[in-house]
Formats: structure tokens, sequence, C-alpha cells
């Protein structure tokens, strides 16, 4: 019997992703209907991505799972509708471009590539180029993202400490894990690096208590949650000098507001959410194999723990 699989993830996704899932469910040998409107009672799989259209996931009494195309469920993980089971993404195209984005951030500051960048004065001012093995990075959150992106890091010499609510063992990663592990976590870093989902454990982690932990100097990056930081206590650790800049891809409220501090900092780097993506190709390939599994009575891979929220 065919499955009806609903696209909810935006009209604007659906010519992106409409090839790429029909490839690959056919590929699974997967019988399906796949489209954007279906009577919700006939609806099998929701392929969702956070929208204001489908927000009320009661309709949906058939539905065996909602698969998010994104790897953040903190929109998800606490709707009271949703009682299906939830996937998020993990897919290869989103790793290997969160590594990218992380790597050249973590380069940028490790390498002080602005001096080179932006010399109005034309100064010839060599100086000692730094190794890598001096400069000791850290890593909060160690799952799909944050254990791929420490282990990039370490294979290019950075001694990558990482901290993660459960503990790790990790190839090139010194892991830890509780209280007194993420303050000599951020007591290493003189790079740090989010890769925390929000939940409402992580929510504020980075406040003025938790900044203050951090080395004289240190660079922040978030491409985590824009929420995992207090951003009054990072406005305040920047302008006392106590951090050396922040690098920020996620945000409270998104846009960023033209008139929220970040912009004008000297000492900040906004970029706007574009740290790593979902790529159609790949992840379609993973809601795919999910649909097979599901029907073959086999377990999700993925799946949400909506108690922990990630
Ligand atoms: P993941 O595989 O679920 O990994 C999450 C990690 O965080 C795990 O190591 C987990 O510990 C740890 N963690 C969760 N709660 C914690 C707590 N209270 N204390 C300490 N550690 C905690 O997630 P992922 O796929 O790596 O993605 C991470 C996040 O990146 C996403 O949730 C999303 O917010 C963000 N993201 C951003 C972009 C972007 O473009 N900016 C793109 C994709 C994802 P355990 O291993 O012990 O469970």
């Amino acid at each position: 019997m065919s499955l009806n699989i609903l696209f909810a993830g935006g009209a604007r996704r659906w010519p992106d992703y409409r090839a790429p899932l029909e490839a690959a469910l056919k590929a699974e040998g997967i019988d399906a209907d796949l489209d954007t409107a279906f009577p919700p009672e006939a609806v099998d799989y929701i392929v969702y991505a956070p929208n204001d259209e489908l927000t009320d996931f009661s309709p949906f009494v058939n539905a065996k799972a909602v698969m998010n195309l994104w790897a953040g469920v903190e929109d998800l993980a606490g709707n009271p509708t949703l009682t299906q089971p939830l996937t998020r993404m993990v897919d290869s195209g989103l790793r290997e471009g969160m590594v990218q984005w992380v790597a050249g951030h973590v380069l940028r500051h490790h390498l002080g590539l602005d001096a080179d960048i932006v010399n109005p004065a034309h100064e010839w001012k060599p100086r000692l180029p730094p190794l890598t093995r001096q400069r000791p990075v850290t890593i909060l959150g160690l799952g799909q993202l944050g254990a791929a992106c420490g282990q990039a890091l370490a294979g290019l010499g950075f001694p990558v400490t990482g901290w993660s609510r459960s503990r790790k063992s990790l190839d090139g990663i010194d892991c830890l894990s509780g209280e007194d592990g993420l303050a000599e976590a951020l007591h290493r870093a003189e790079i740090a690096v989010l890769l925390l989902p929000l939940t409402p454990d992580t929510r504020d982690l980075m406040d003025a208590s938790r900044l203050a932990l951090l080395p004289r100097g240190a660079v922040l990056l978030n491409p985590g949650r824009g929420p995992l930081i207090d951003d009054a206590a990072l406005i305040a650790a920047l302008d006392a000098g106590h951090l050396a800049h922040a690098t920020l891809d996620t945000f409270r409220e998104e846009p960023l507001p033209k008139a929220h501090p970040f912009w004008a900092h000297p000492r900040v780097t906004v970029t706007p959410h574009i740290a790593s993506d979902t790529r159609p190709d790949t992840a379609s390939e993973v809601i795919a194999e999910n649909i097979r599994r599901s029907e073959a009575g086999e377990p999700l891979l993925y799946l949400v723990d909506k108690t922990a929220g990630y």
C-alpha cells in the first residue's frame, strides 16, 4: 500500500527537496505519494521544518513519525500536540558544513588573520606565527557536530577539550562532563565553541560566572543556539577586555534586530545563522532510510528524547 508523506518544511524549500526525496524513497524501495497537502488523517509521515503553517500535530492521528529537517528541535520537543515519535536531522552534509565553519573561524582567531586583512596604514609588522599545538580549544557539546568539529581541530594539532552531559571517549579529545568538568573545560579554553542544543538545562549556560571562567583574552564561537549565552553578560565581558572576541552565528532573536548592540560591537562578528545547513540530497537519504526502518518495524534513527529536549 502506498504511503502518504507530507512535506511540511515550508513552501520555499519544497522545490529543493521534492526531487531528492522522491529519488531517495525510490532507492529505498518505498512506494509513496509525496506532497505538501493531504487530509490529515491520511498522512503516514511528516517531513518537517519549523514554520507558522503547521504547529498543531493533533489532526495527524495516523502519522507514524515527524521527521525534523533541522538538527535543533527546541521549537518542537515541548510541543504538547506532537505525540508522534520525533526524529531530528543527522546528515553528513550538515556535519561537513559545521566542521568547515568552525575550523575556519577557529583558524581566523588562532592566526590573527584580521591584522593582515584590515591594515589601512599598510604597516609591515612581521610576527612569529603561532602553532596550533599552543592553542587549547574547548568544544561544549560532543554530539554529532561537536565531536566531528573537535576531531577535525585535533587533526590540525589543536589540544582539544570537550564537555558533554554523559562522559565520552573520543580519539583526539580530552572528554569531560559534570559541573567540575565544565569549569575545567572553560578554564583551559583559549577558544571555546558552543555546539550544545537549546534545552531547559543549557539555556543561559554561558552566564557571567561561566564567562568569567574563560581565560583572559579568550574567544567564544557560538554556532549552537543564541540563548545558550546571556547577551548582556557577554557584552560586559567583551567591554571589560576579558574576552577578546565573540563570533556569533545564532541569536535569541533571528534575524538579529538592526539595533542589537552585537552588530556594532568592535569585538563581535555576526554571521546570519549560516554555520551549516541541512543538505537536501544527503538529508533525503536519511529520511528515506528512517521511513524504511519504521515500515520494517526497526527502531528509528536519531529519535529525540522529548524529556531531555534534544
Ligand atoms: P547532538 O548530537 O544531540 O549533540 C548534543 C551534545 O550536547 C551531546 O554531546 C550532549 O551530551 C550535549 N548536551 C546536551 N545537553 C547537555 C547538558 N545539559 N550538559 C552538557 N552537555 C549537554 O546535537 P548535534 O547534532 O551535535 O547539534 C548540536 C546543536 O547544534 C543543535 O542542537 C543545534 O542547536 C546546533 N546547530 C546549529 C546549526 C547552525 O547553522 N548554526 C546547524 C546545525 C545545528 P550527550 O552526548 O551526553 O547526550
